[in-house]
């Protein structure tokens, strides 16, 4: 396995590769790995020939009073777990070497606006931007999202359609703890009491799937999903909403596919969760 650390070697690889005739996956993360991430980079072991994960702590897409200094980092087990798994290459930039004194970002105008753009405001131009230029730097045909990320995934399938970019999006279900936690490089910041606390998320997304319909009230749903998060006392909800699963905008009823996602902060540690439901067509 190669770890490339400027965009010419990651190039330079991925042009003989294409010579040889070789498909190529990606997997974008911001590293501190773990088997979310590795199940999107079995996967795309599984469809590819060849296997980039990128290894990046983005700092476009952290607001100014985020976690960008704090996020956890361990590039050497980050590269054990990608060769166990038999990655051929992880892109491994220094913030530098992508933005040096860059002034044009992606940004996509609707779908950003709703859920984790509300309270992010600058994270899905961020997003948007890092994962552009991953795709103009790796040029992959397939790559790799989890479902963990929602709207990131509704976001990037819109900007892959709307902006032509020739790749194909692949999202993945979400890994969790065995008690139900998804898992999240940000589960480390929770002491013992505050991980027992974050339960409270996955038991609301239990309990939505149980009683959500076709044609049922989406108040309904969330009314019962957050009596639980409210009844944990580390517990701040965020947001919850049931939004189009296409659009992210809030739908009052369950008359078409959709996402109910949440945020919730326990103690200072903001997590996400959701679910998707479709619709009997
Ligand atoms: P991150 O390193 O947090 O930016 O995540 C990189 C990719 O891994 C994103 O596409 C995430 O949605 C995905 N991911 C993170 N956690 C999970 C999880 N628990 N299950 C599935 N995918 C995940």
């Amino acid at each position: 396995m190669q770890v490339t650390k400027t965009i010419k070697a990651t190039r330079d690889q991925i042009r003989e590769w294409k010579k040889a005739g070789y498909s190529i996956g990606l997997v974008p993360t911001m590293g501190f790995l773990h088997e979310g991430h590795a199940s999107l980079i079995k996967k795309c072991r599984e469809e590819n020939d060849k296997v980039v994960v990128s290894v990046f702590v983005n700092p476009t897409q952290f607001g100014p009073n985020e976690d960008l200094e704090d996020y956890p980092r361990d590039f050497e087990r980050d590269c054990a777990l990608c060769e166990s798994i038999g990655a051929d290459l992880i892109f491994h930039p220094e913030p530098e070497e992508m933005y040096q004194d860059a002034c044009a970002y992606v940004s996509i105008n609707t779908l950003s606006d709703t859920l984790c753009g509300k309270t992010r405001p600058i994270h899905f131009k961020g997003v948007c931007t890092v994962v552009s230029k991953l795709f103009n730097i790796v040029t992959p045909d397939n790559a790799y999202f989890g479902q963990k990320d929602a709207q990131q995934l509704a976001i990037i399938r819109k900007m892959v359609k709307d902006l032509n970019f020739d790749i194909r999006i692949v999202g993945c279900p979400i890994i969790r703890e065995e008690d139900g936690l998804a898992k999240s490089s940000r589960n480390t910041y929770l002491n013992s009491e505050e991980r027992k606390a974050a339960l409270c998320l996955s038991r609301a997304v239990r309990k939505g799937q149980e009683i959500i319909s076709d044609g049922c009230i989406s108040e309904s749903v969330l009314k019962e999903m957050r009596e639980i998060v409210e009844s944990e006392p580390l517990a701040r909800i965020d947001y919850i909403s049931v939004v189009d699963a296409l659009t992210m905008q809030p739908v009052d009823q369950v008359d078409r596919d959709v996402l109910v996602a949440m945020a919730v902060y326990i103690g200072k540690t903001r997590l996400i969760d959701n679910f998707s439901y479709e619709v009997q067509k």
